[in-house]
């Protein structure tokens, strides 16, 4: 099944003007089908536009930044870039084109149609979304309100990217809101909270986080020190895995982040083994308070340690390790590096702190 979303220039004749009697019940509004979590690959093949009036490059890059407006607040899918494409700009290949040209496929634009998205969809998933842009006109890329003689690239790509993550006009749906999904551009240069809840509505919702964590090496070497004390100081058996130690650090970090970032933990968990499925989006479920950062429980580490042995021996088809760190003393130390590391102290003190608490030292004061 297909279906066309076109975006167009303004009326030049109003013919009638309906007044709203009825408070409007809802916002936005959806096209129907979604794509299937993960990345939304679109092949931008655009050519080259010299330097715009926003200093923007190429259409290309400003393509690119219409896709991470959206991205910085979609969780579940999000929109990866092919630069410079060269796949057949053709209709039906399950490839999503972006693209200039005089036509639509072949047929025309229709009046006043600046750009068009055509999509394809098989139940309620969407399966294919091109978007080509009417060369009839002449396009720049700026910011404001609308010039009389260049059409706004930028605008009309993020309304595009709207109908192919599967969003469709408000005001062609019984709403007067403002939003840049609105069936014609206007002044609305960028998201508004409309398209954000639509968006959202389809591909859950989140914030980028606001926490900074360590850079993944740090932990890493951390860890690769602490299968060093178990081995050699505590004199550890070895324990079955599935998870290797990269593994380990980075979703359990990544766990942690989440947490940290105000999602509860079974969400946390969730969102993290969507990401070892490489279907999980990287935001947070809200910005962290300011303060001593909160760390979950290790009952709670310790249950999403567990899920994710469960994800890398049945999902994965990981085999059958050994370590000599068990799950318990990962989830607990590796949580305490962090949590040390969050507070304040430097990869060094963290990692000090954390093996003097291992040595029977207690717990050591936080750097901050
Ligand atoms: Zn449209």
């Amino acid at each position: 099944m297909t279906r066309l979303a076109r975006l167009a220039l303004g009326a030049t004749v109003i013919a009638t003007i309906a007044l709203s009697t009825s408070t409007p019940t809802r916002s936005y509004a959806l096209e129907g089908p979604k794509w299937a979590n993960g990345s939304i690959v679109m092949h931008l093949q655009l050519g080259p536009s010299g330097t715009l009036i926003d200093g923007a490059p190429s259409w290309g890059s400003v393509g690119e930044s219409a896709m991470a407006i959206w991205n910085a607040y979609l969780n579940n899918s999000r929109f990866t870039v092919v630069r410079d494409s060269t796949v057949a700009k053709v209709s039906g290949d399950s490839v999503n084109s972006v693209f200039f040209d005089s036509t639509l496929f072949g047929e025309d634009f229709g009046s006043r149609t600046l750009a068009t998205t055509l999509y394809w969809y098989r139940g309620s998933r969407m399966t294919e979304a091109d978007v080509v842009f009417n060369t009839e006109y002449s396009w720049n890329s700026y910011r404001g309100s609308l010039r009389s003689d260049l059409r706004d690239f930028r605008r009309v790509a993020i309304h595009e990217l709207g109908h192919a993550l599967g969003l469709d006009h408000p005001d062609e749906n019984g709403q007067s809101v403002t939003a840049i999904m609105n069936s014609t551009i206007s002044n609305v240069d960028n998201l508004v909270s409309d398209d954000i809840a639509g968006a959202q509505a389809l591909y859950g919702s989140g914030v980028s986080g606001t926490v900074s964590f360590p850079p993944r090496n740090e932990p890493n070497d951390f860890y690769t020190q602490l299968i060093g004390i178990y081995q050699n100081e505590l004199r550890a058996g070895q324990s079955l895995t599935y998870v290797d130690p990269e593994g380990t650090v980075i979703w359990l970090t990544e766990y942690a982040r989440q947490r940290v970032g105000q999602c509860d933990h079974s969400t946390a968990s969730q969102r993290t083994l969507d990401q070892v499925s490489g279907t999980g989006g990287t935001l947070v479920c809200a910005a962290t308070p300011s303060g001593t950062i909160p760390f979950p429980p290790r009952n709670e580490g310790l249950d999403f340690m567990n899920a994710l042995q469960a994800k890398y021996r049945d999902s994965l088809g990981r085999a059958a390790g050994s370590t000599y760190v068990n799950n318990e003393g990962a989830v607990v130390w590796v949580l305490e590096y962090l949590r040390y590391r969050l507070n304040g102290c430097s990869h060094g003190d963290a990692t000090t702190k954390v093996f003097m608490q291992i040595r029977g030292q207690g717990i050591q004061p936080v750097c901050q």
